[in-house]
């Protein structure tokens, strides 16, 4: 294999009812865009409870970090905003397969609902359905995903602009998480409070009080 069969990313068209989904959130109007950190977390945690799941039968998938957490780090100074798990994890193709579809539930439900608003805006929508991973790109222009599944060695980096496609390539084992995933947005320049720990600390008290995984904030300086 030549250096770069290992590094070239691939590049990937989103599905039409993602580009759809995402063109809506890029150029959302919607005021309460604090609800894209409640659908991190709670995807984070997710993805805990199904490593919880899997380890009943798997224990070794525990490692020698048995206990869940989720992280999150806050750099004012690069504008980043960075949700990390220990959970399940995902490989290349779970990536392929899961973030660039539509075939999530919550998603789903919130297009079906969509497709039948008259109003065409359908911004308010966002707050009641769950609109899921994609809620991301009303505060970042670019997000960036580094996952290892639990249990393999190879790592992925699926990364977006919201704008149509996205690419997956390997990532460097080094500075991938060693089980889980990490979600690395880089906020918008009228979204960078979201690095800031007075709001990302209230949205979380509001919005993820009830998430069974705890939670870490950290300030990192870059
Ligand atoms: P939903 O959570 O309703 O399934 P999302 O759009 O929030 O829909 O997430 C889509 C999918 O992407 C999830 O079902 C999951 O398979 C995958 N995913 C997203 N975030 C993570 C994560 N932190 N760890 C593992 N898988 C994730
Ligand atoms: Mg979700």
């Amino acid at each position: 294999m030549t250096m770069d069969a290992v590094t070239a990313p691939e590049t990937h068209a989103f599905e039409a009812d993602v580009s759809k989904l995402l063109h809506m959130m890029v150029h959302s109007v919607y005021s309460d865009r604090d609800v894209f950190l409640r659908e991190l977390v709670s995807n984070a945690a997710d993805a805990c409870e199904k490593l919880r799941y899997e380890a009943i039968s798997s224990p070794a998938l525990l490692g020698d970090e048995p206990q869940a957490r989720i992280n999150l780090k806050l750099d004012k100074e690069t504008g980043t905003l960075v949700i990390e798990d220990n959970g399940i994890g995902m490989t290349a193709a779970d990536m392929g397969e899961t973030l660039g579809t539509i075939a999530r539930s919550g998603t789903k439900a919130f297009m079906d609902k969509l497709a039948a608003d008259k109003n065409g805006e359908g911004q308010q929508l966002i707050g009641q359905f769950g609109v899921g991973f994609y809620s991301a790109f009303m505060v970042a222009g670019k997000v960036e995903v580094v996952s290892r599944r639990a249990g393999e060695v190879d790592a992925a980096i699926w990364s977006s602009d919201g704008l149509g496609t996205y690419t997956i390539a390997p990532a460097d084992p080094a500075a991938a998480p060693a089980r889980g995933t990490r979600v690395t947005l880089h906020l918008l320049e009228d979204a960078k409070t979201y690095a800031e720990r007075y709001t990302v600390e209230r949205i979380i008290k509001a919005q993820s009080g009830h998430v069974p995984v705890p939670i870490f904030l950290q300030e990192v300086a870059s």
